[in-house]
C-alpha cells in the first residue's frame, strides 16, 4: 500500500509527502487508479475516509502532467476542474486541501459560496483560477452573470451527493450540468461521491456521468 504505485508524478508524491500521509486510504487506493485511467466513477465513501485527497490528488496530477492554458477575459474565467460541495465549510476544507497538493506548482484554486458579497470572490476568479470549488447556489449566480463559463471543464466531482440533494439542491445541481456551457459528459470526467446511494443519487449518476465504474469502499 503506497501511493508511489497509484503512478502520481513526483511532484504530487512530494507534496503527499508533507502532508504526513503515508499510505493511501481504501477509497484512494481504488479510486485513484480508476480516475487515472480516465473514467468516470460513482464512488460511495463516507466523511473522514479520505475522499477529498482521492479525487484532488489524480485531478491534480492529470493539470500538471497536461497543462492547458487558462483563459481569462478580464471578466469571466474558464475553470478546467469544478468541484461542487454542499456546505461553505465542506468547500472550505477542499479547497485548503487542494492548495496544499497544489503548493508549489502554477495550479490556481479558487473557492467560492454563499452567504458573503460575491464581489472578493468575483475579483480572485477573474485572476484565472484550474480549480473552483463551489457550492451551488454561488456557482449558479456566477454562471448567470457570465462570470463563469463552463467550456473548459475536465474534471467535474460532485462532492457529498446525497447530502446536496437532502438540502434541496437537485434543480441546482441540473441547471449547472445542464448549464449551456457546460462541456458534454463524453468530453469530460465527471466522478461523483455520497454517503450512500439511494434512487434519487442513482438517477443523478445515470444522468450525468458516463459510462460510470462504481465503488463502495
Ligand atoms: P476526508 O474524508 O477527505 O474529509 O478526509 C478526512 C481526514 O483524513 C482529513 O483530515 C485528511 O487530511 C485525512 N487524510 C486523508 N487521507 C489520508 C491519508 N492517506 N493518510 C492520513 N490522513 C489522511
Amino acid at each position: 500500500d503506497s501511493f508511489v504505485y497509484a503512478g502520481l508524478c513526483p511532484f504530487v508524491l512530494n507534496n503527499i509527502k508533507k502532508s504526513g500521509y503515508l499510505k493511501p486510504t481504501p477509497v484512494q487506493k481504488y479510486a485513484l487508479p480508476i480516475i487515472m485511467s480516465g473514467r468516470d466513477l460513482m464512488a460511495c465513501a463516507q466523511t473522514g475516509s479520505g475522499k477529498t485527497a482521492a479525487f484532488l490528488l489524480p485531478v491534480i496530477d492529470a493539470l500538471l502532467s497536461d497543462p492547458r492554458d487558462l483563459i481569462i477575459s478580464g471578466h469571466h474565467c474558464e475553470p478546467h476542474v469544478v468541484i461542487m460541495s454542499p456546505t461553505r465549510e465542506l468547500a472550505l476544507q477542499i479547497y485548503s486541501e487542494a492548495r496544499k497538493f497544489a503548493y508549489g506548482s502554477t495550479v490556481k484554486t479558487v473557492v467560492v459560496y454563499g452567504g458573503i458579497p460575491a464581489y472578493h470572490q468575483a475579483q480572485q476568479i477573474m485572476r484565472g483560477c484550474h480549480i473552483l470549488v463551489a457550492t451551488p447556489g454561488r456557482l449558479i449566480d456566477f454562471l448567470s452573470k457570465g462570470r463563469i463559463t463552463l467550456s473548459s471543464v475536465r474534471f467535474m466531482v460532485l462532492d457529498e451527493g446525497d447530502r446536496m440533494l437532502d438540502m434541496g439542491f437537485l434543480r441546482s445541481i441540473e441547471e449547472i450540468m445542464e448549464h449551456p456551457t457546460m462541456v458534454p459528459k463524453e468530453e469530460r470526467q465527471t466522478c461523483m461521491f455520497s454517503a450512500t446511494f439511494p434512487e434519487d443519487i442513482q438517477h443523478l449518476a445515470r444522468k450525468f456521468l458516463h459510462n460510470y465504474l462504481f465503488l463502495g469502499v
